[in-house]
């Protein structure tokens, strides 16, 4: 079957044959696979920067952001029947007895490092035609998500961010009880640094949940993401216009800062903004470009001063995947077309290799194993 792979020896990105997957264990599940996103991390894996192929092969089949349909299901699998749609998760346990995370079904929090991810790290990932996994790893999608269910795995970054904010946020007393425990934080503004997939989709999810949101890009205003941004109700800054040491006159006191640049200097840049008892998130991952000079003694004052916190987020467990689900079906409610709108092309697999390789371009780019409604490039 045809599968995109990536080849370290070679430096090749290619479309390949690879053998097709047959179910191994009775509480496996096989999916023909819909649609495969790309994001950064593929990128970076194209460019063998990052990742590494399973042990006993010469190649890695890309792709972890995925959505599948039900086609074959092993005798113990209860949960799932043909024609289902599925979103499977990416990270797989390091299954050490050292590791307290694994051991509970967390991989996402692993201690030993030793673990697993489709598509990324010593597993073949879904850019497939089919794929099997176990059900355990799988997410049912209702139907009516289907043109956009691509976008659970992304926006999992988010819910397992805004899962961890709600915890840390029960460190507020007056939060920690009563009506306003989802509130999160005390004025709820917060500032989404970065307009691509990851940005966009955290603003959603701090929209829905009641944030006053700014989103902070480099696009001018009056740009397709700025008026994306006004579309779904949040407001737009240009960092041209407002550079970003005046972010915090801008917006008044910001309670929560969700980092999706991957650009160490703009995010230590913006700590300086954060506002009292505030939370600063980060999510992207930067390459090694370099030192970076940052204003040290007043990034400590505010941090102790202000009662801060700060903290990264990778990867997602299946309760992110879960609140991804829901909150996917409720953006498709109040947002239909600014939702739809995050998916600028569909292509062919043949294509994804230019994808990965060429300048990147609109949001979120989506391969399609489907076979119908493809961009022809
Ligand atoms: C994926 C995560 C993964 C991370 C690090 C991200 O792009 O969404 O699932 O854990 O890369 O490999």
């Amino acid at each position: 079957m045809k599968a995109v792979a990536i080849f370290p020896a070679e430096k090749a990105v290619r479309v390949i044959d690879h053998p097709e997957p047959a179910l191994a264990r009775d509480s496996e599940v096989r999916l023909k696979i819909l649609d495969v996103g790309v994001c950064g991390t593929d990128r970076e894996v194209a460019a063998f920067e990052y990742g590494a192929p399973p042990k006993d092969s010469p190649y890695l089949v890309i792709g972890h952001e995925s959505l599948g349909e039900v086609i074959e299901t092993g005798s113990a699998v209860s949960r799932f029947h043909a024609g289902d749609l599925v979103v499977t998760m990416v990270r797989r346990p390091c299954g050490l007895p050292e590791c307290p995370a694994c051991a509970v079904g967390r991989p996402d929090f692993c201690v030993t490092g030793k673990f697993t991810e489709r598509g990324i790290n010593g597993r073949h990932g879904f850019m497939a035609e089919r794929i099997v996994d176990d059900q355990r790893y799988m997410i049912a999608v209702p139907p009516n998500l289907r043109g956009v269910a691509v976008l659970v795995e992304p926006l999992t970054i988010a819910e397992k961010a805004m899962i961890e904010v709600g915890e840390v946020q029960d460190r507020l007393p007056w939060l920690r009880s009563g009506e306003d425990r989802g509130k999160i934080a005390t004025g709820n503004k917060a500032v989404v640094l970065g307009a691509g997939p990851v940005g966009l989709l955290g603003a959603m999810a701090l929209l829905r949940r009641g944030f006053q949101t700014w989103v902070y890009s480099l696009e001018p205003d009056g740009s397709p993401k700025a008026l994306w941004v006004q579309s779904v109700g949040g407001k737009y800054l240009a960092a041209k216009d407002v550079p970003i040491d005046r972010l915090a006159e801008t917006v008044g006191n910001i309670d929560l800062i969700y980092e999706a640049t991957g650009a160490a200097q703009v995010a230590f840049k913006a700590m300086e903004a954060l506002g009292v008892n505030g939370v600063f998130i980060l999510t992207g991952v930067p390459g090694h470009k370099g030192r970076v000079e940052i204003e040290a003694d007043l990034i400590m004052r505010n941090l102790v001063l202000k009662n801060q916190l700060i903290y990264g987020t990778v990867n997602a467990g299946q309760d992110a995947f879960d609140a991804a689900v829901a909150d996917l079906s409720e953006f498709h409610l109040r947002w239909p077309q600014a939702l739809a709108a995050l998916i600028t092309g569909r292509y062919a697999p043949e294509a994804c290799p230019e994808l990965l390789l060429g300048p990147p371009s609109g949001i979120k780019r989506v391969i399609s194993f489907a076979g119908h409604d493809v961009d022809t490039k």
